[in-house]
């Protein structure tokens, strides 16, 4: 079945980049988000976004334009039904995505409609009860940030996702020009299984004093072949997602030693949460 048009719920950086990604493709977007504010802020950096790669001559202005063109934004739920497949990417909160996946069987009853989550460590097994007798066509789309330039996809089959559905996510994520891998429905699947832990003892190194973020981020830098520290990767993620994934690992691998760095939840408690605020670890005046 060909996918022509796509649902993307959340306006954010990463709903924003899925959605760009999937226009680029040739697909009809309609983006949902319920906060105001987070559509216009979405479309400007669409504009940006778009007009960097034709800066860089990676794509013209006429197919930059009809990229933009594809994707339209909506503040109400229901005005996203009729497309061929769903990207959820709201916030990392299990109760906000369950309460989504249960709204979304109803208004998507055709069972070809394909319902993705983008979680970054949320079990898609418990995300998918909430679609109650068509849980078979949840699955896991992890993408990565920024969504226009990272190349993996983790798809992540729930317990109750059918194989072909599996096979349907991997063929889209290759149209949108991406390399899916598989990962099993466990905490934090593999790429925030073994990246988050390793951000968390960058803030515990930083909180005892071992050294400071730029040393912290320079060491890892050079040391590691890291394009980013740990540090600069975590406010470019956003400090309130690294604390969520936390809590999703420490509750489902059922281990103290996954729980959040208290400088870590400090940051976010006072609203420095990277990037998206304009300041985190570090400073960013012009955001
Ligand atoms: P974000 O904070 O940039 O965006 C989240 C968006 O969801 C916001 O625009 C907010 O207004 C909207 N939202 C919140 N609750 C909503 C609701 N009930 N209904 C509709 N919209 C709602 O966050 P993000 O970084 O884009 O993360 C979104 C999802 O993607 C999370 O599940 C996160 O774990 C996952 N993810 C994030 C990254 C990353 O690097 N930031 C990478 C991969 C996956």
């Amino acid at each position: 079945m060909t996918i022509s048009s796509l649902a993307v719920l959340g306006a954010g950086q990463m709903g924003g980049g899925i959605a760009q990604i999937a226009a680029v493709s040739g697909i009809n977007v309609t983006v949902f988000d319920a906060f105001p504010g987070a559509i216009a802020k979405c479309q400007g950096v669409h504009k940006k976004s778009l007009s960097k790669f034709v800066e860089k001559a990676k794509m013209t202005q006429a197919e930059a334009d009809a990229a933009l063109a594809r994707i339209k934004f909506t503040d109400k739920l229901e005005a996203l039904a009729g497309a061929d497949w769903v990207v959820e990417a709201v916030v990392e909160d299990v109760k906000v995505k369950k309460d989504l996946f249960t709204k979304l069987a109803a208004i998507f009853p055709s069972d070809n409609v394909v319902l993705a989550t983008n979680t970054s460590s949320i079990s898609i097994t418990d995300i998918a009860t909430a679609a109650g007798s068509t849980a078979h066509r949840v699955v896991g789309m992890h993408f990565f940030n920024p969504v226009p330039l990272m190349q993996l996809v983790e798809v992540i089959p729930a317990v109750q996702t059918s194989k072909d559905v599996t096979e349907r996510t991997i063929a889209l994520a290759t149209k949108m020009g991406k390399t899916p891998l598989i990962a099993n429905d466990r905490a934090g699947f593999i790429s925030n299984r073994v990246l988050m832990p390793m951000i968390n003892e960058a803030f515990y190194a930083w909180m005892e004093g071992v050294a400071e973020p730029q040393a912290i981020d320079g060491i890892m830098k050079l040391g590691c072949n890291f394009p980013m520290g740990p540090l600069r990767l975590a406010d470019f993620i956003g400090l309130d997602t690294c604390v969520h994934i936390m809590n999703v690992l420490a509750e489902g691998l059922n281990n103290d030693r996954y729980r959040a760095c208290p400088l870590l939840k400090q940051f976010v408690t006072a609203g420095r949460l990277g990037d998206k605020t304009g300041r985190g670890v570090y400073e960013y005046p012009a955001k």
